[in-house]
């Protein structure tokens, strides 16, 4: 029994802020997203304080099928365990998936080992991974450009498909693979910096333009592009692509019907 406050085919951003320093400071939260879609109840990368802000946002965790992580980082991770504990009624009522990179799993877990016990699955994803959520179909094509093991996921969906291009540095493969109707892009930087493999403010237009979805939603903002005002930027981006460009605030709801209307032709 599949019940959730939120209605179906929709993404709630419990979190719009990303890397250490905002993280830190929780200027923006750091609580992930919220998928429910197909009657499916999702968690991606629910990083430090993601209790809360489930909790805040009258969402149920008890209502989740699965947990997913995209990495390992803290920012993506942080309440990994507490989610799972809520997901399956503090292991009362075992239940519920946990997908993660192979490196989310050891030397240095993220997940506790007793946790395993209550879930009725745990997988690993891989580059090329297809994956079938008792009828919700995803997909991991591309390892990203990280520091530790990260993919990004394709969720196929109310007859759409959404992309959810977690951190990494630019490279073309990501336009080649993220072919969607909403793009959710994780935007750290202003500025590119040699040595952070992030994306930018320019790399994430750049993909845009590129794809051209009928939407796209910027996330996990950076100290400095929340100075930038993300906000300003995504409009800036809408005007010279064509494309809507939503800035994410912390809790928006984004219903997949909107993508209709978005619709140009
Ligand atoms: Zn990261």
């Amino acid at each position: 029994m599949s019940e959730s406050v939120r209605a179906d085919n929709t993404i709630t951003f419990l979190g719009t802020g990303g890397a250490r320093i905002m993280v830190a400071h929780q200027i923006l939260a750091s609580g992930g997203l919220w998928l429910s879609l197909d009657g499916k109840n999702v968690l991606v990368d629910p990083g430090p304080g993601c209790i809360v802000q489930v909790n805040k946002r009258k969402l149920r965790a008890e209502t989740l099928d699965a947990v997913m992580l995209s990495h390992r980082h803290l920012d993506h991770s942080g309440d990994v365990n507490v989610m799972i504990e809520a997901m399956t009624g503090g292991g009362f009522r075992g239940k519920g998936k946990f997908y993660a990179p192979a490196d989310a799993f050891g030397p240095e877990p993220v997940m506790f080992s007793y946790l395993r016990k209550f879930l009725d699955e745990v997988i690993t994803l891989e580059e090329g991974g297809k994956y079938d959520l008792e009828g919700l179909k995803f997909e991991t094509p591309l390892r990203h450009r990280h520091p530790v093991e990260t993919y990004g996921l394709v969720f196929h969906a109310g007859g759409k498909s959404i992309a959810y291009i977690t951190d990494t540095r630019y490279f073309d493969g990501l336009i080649d693979t993220y072919k969607a109707d909403l793009l959710i892009i994780n935007v750290v930087l202003t500025e590119p910096r040699p040595t952070v493999d992030h994306l930018t403010l320019d790399d994430a237009e750049k993909i845009i333009a590129g794809i051209k979805p009928k939407a796209a939603i910027l996330t996990h903002f950076g100290m400095n592009v929340w100075r930038a005002h993300p906000w300003e930027a995504a409009e800036g981006m809408t005007n010279r692509t064509g494309i809507k460009v939503i800035a994410a605030r912390d809790g928006m709801v984004f219903q997949l019907s909107e993508l209709d209307k978005n619709t140009k032709s």
